[in-house]
């Protein structure tokens, strides 16, 4: 049986700081959309990239998060289950419902 092949698609991801005087302000998302809510003004250009890594999932990547921010253990919303199309990973339906090899499932 010929080995497993895995097929992901990985992800830039970044947390932003901004400090003011009314306390911190912090962003995180995919790098992409962080870059869009730049551009709107919606993260202030006295912003600070604090972060910057790579992960599959939304999981993956607050699990990440929560390490770097000294957060504790990320706990994704609802039960993982197995893949439907048979990858042998679990994902989280309730949560961002994507599979770590298969994408987004319905
Ligand atoms: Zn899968």
């Amino acid at each position: 049986m010929p080995n497993k092949e895995f097929k992901q698609k990985v992800k830039q991801w970044e947390v932003w700081e901004e400090i003011t005087d009314n306390g911190v302000t912090i962003s995180f998302g995919r790098s992409e959309h962080i870059l869009r809510f730049k551009s709107i003004g919606d993260i202030s250009d006295k912003a600070e990239c604090i972060h910057k890594f790579e992960a599959v999932t939304y999981e993956e990547a607050a699990s990440i998060y929560n390490l770097r921010m000294g957060y504790g253990t990320y706990k994704p919303q609802g039960k993982a289950e197995l893949c439907p199309n048979g990858c042998g990973c679990y994902y989280y339906p309730e949560s961002s419902g994507e599979c770590p090899y298969c994408g987004v499932l319905d």
